[in-house]
């Protein structure tokens, strides 16, 4: 190691291009190991050399940095760096945002975006969910911010996370993020569900429509004189007459009309 030091030394002291050559020379039969040749930076001195003016100092020096890349090889050195793999999943330094809420957002945004896009659609789609939370809510001391921050948050990913069509939508970008922030529960459910709801609510209009219309039917139907108390088909309940029914189509044009009763002792409704 001393040895290859004072030959490097030399080196740079060397003017003569015969000394510079010789000490190279000397340098090509000195024990050099790897972790010698890195420490004393043996490769950077010797590598500029190889574009000596003078030409034996140039090949000496050509022919030593192959010497030594050929040892560098041997001991499993690769000669030139490989690439780093990318990694699987961006990380975002705290410092980036300044607030580890954001980036605890942002990481879980990508993770849920991420769920059956690539990578590289995931990423820059949870990024710009977050900015626009941000900008909408971009004080995130403020506890009240930071609340309805958070909720924000909790309620996209959770619907991103259900919601399939919902998440090709940001990624592609078909949906901004700021019309991703505008919409409702209802609006972010999935499919199934939005379909859920609205037959529950063509339903409850049915229901109240329904007995509107029976009691507006009971009431013209007193007026020309038909009671529908009386009725051919008794409560299952509790047996009694006074029944009132009617039909209504719910169906297909084609089909029968449904018919509705209702007791009027205890109130059982059936239909048929
Ligand atoms: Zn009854």
């Amino acid at each position: 190691m001393e040895e290859v030091r004072g030959l490097v030394k030399a080196l740079t002291k060397a003017e003569a291009p015969e000394a510079v050559a010789d000490v190279l020379r000397a340098l090509a039969k000195a024990p050099v190991t790897v972790p010698i040749l890195h420490e004393l930076k043996c490769g950077a001195v010797v590598s500029k050399l190889r574009k000596h003016e003078n030409e034996s100092v140039a090949t000496e020096a050509k022919l030593l940095i192959k010497q030594w890349k050929g040892l560098a090889a041997a001991a499993g050195v690769p000669q030139t760096k490989a690439p780093a793999p990318a990694p699987k999943t961006h990380s975002f330094a705290v410092d980036d945002l300044g607030d580890p809420t954001r980036q605890a957002a942002r990481k879980k945004l990508q993770a849920t975006l991420g769920e059956d896009a690539s990578d590289s659609d995931s990423f820059p789609a949870a990024e710009a969910v977050e900015l626009a939370l941000h900008r909408k809510w971009p004080n995130l001391q403020q506890p009240d911010q930071k609340r309805d921050y958070v909720a924000k948050l909790r309620q996209l990913s959770f619907n991103l996370k259900k919601n399939s069509e919902l998440r090709s939508d940001v990624n592609s970008k078909r949906l901004t993020p700021e019309k991703l922030l505008e919409l409702d529960a209802d609006q972010l459910a999935t499919r199934e569900k939005q379909e859920e709801r609205r037959k529950m609510a063509e339903y409850q209009h049915d229901a109240r429509s329904l007995d509107w219309e029976r009691k507006n039917r009971d009431r013209m139907d007193k007026s020309i004189g038909i009671d529908n108390s009386k009725t051919m088909y008794p409560c299952g309940k509790c047996k009694s007459t006074k029944v009132s029914n009617y039909e209504k189509q719910t169906r297909s044009g084609d089909e029968p009309m449904t018919q509705f009763f209702e007791c009027a002792d205890c109130g059982h409704r059936w239909r048929f």
